[in-house]
């Protein structure tokens, strides 16, 4: 009996390290907000995109602030605040051509590549 619990607690042990390496390896965190949380960022990518193509701004150059606001005229809702990270996140922007990123969740690259 002793070996059984040693053995389950080897193998909780082992799943627990499996965990970590993995969410550690890629930065995010999934949780429950995770899904909403990338459909926000697709939307953010998306805009993104639209006001490159509107400004004619190069990959690897960062949006102005004035940009960043323009973004939401592009999301659902117009407006930022209809695109909250429900765990509390920020979001990152990030420059034209790279995915955005949240504070908690991690970058939608690294969701995408977690997920397929
Ligand atoms: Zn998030």
């Amino acid at each position: 009996m002793t070996k059984l619990l040693q053995k389950a607690g080897i193998f909780i042990l082992i799943a627990i390290s499996a965990i970590c390496f993995s969410s550690c390896k890629t930065g995010f965190m999934a949780d429950n907000n995770l899904l909403p949380c990338v459909n926000n960022m697709r939307q953010i990518e998306t805009a993104k995109r639209t006001i490159a193509m509107a400004h004619s701004i190069d990959n690897g150059e960062l949006l102005s602030r004035e940009q960043i606001k323009e973004l939401a005229m592009y999301m659902t809702g117009g407006r930022w605040s209809a695109h909250q990270c429900a765990s509390g996140g920020n979001y990152i922007v990030g420059r034209i051509g790279q995915t955005p990123e949240c504070s908690i969740h991690g970058k939608l690259e690294d969701i995408r590549t977690y997920l397929k």
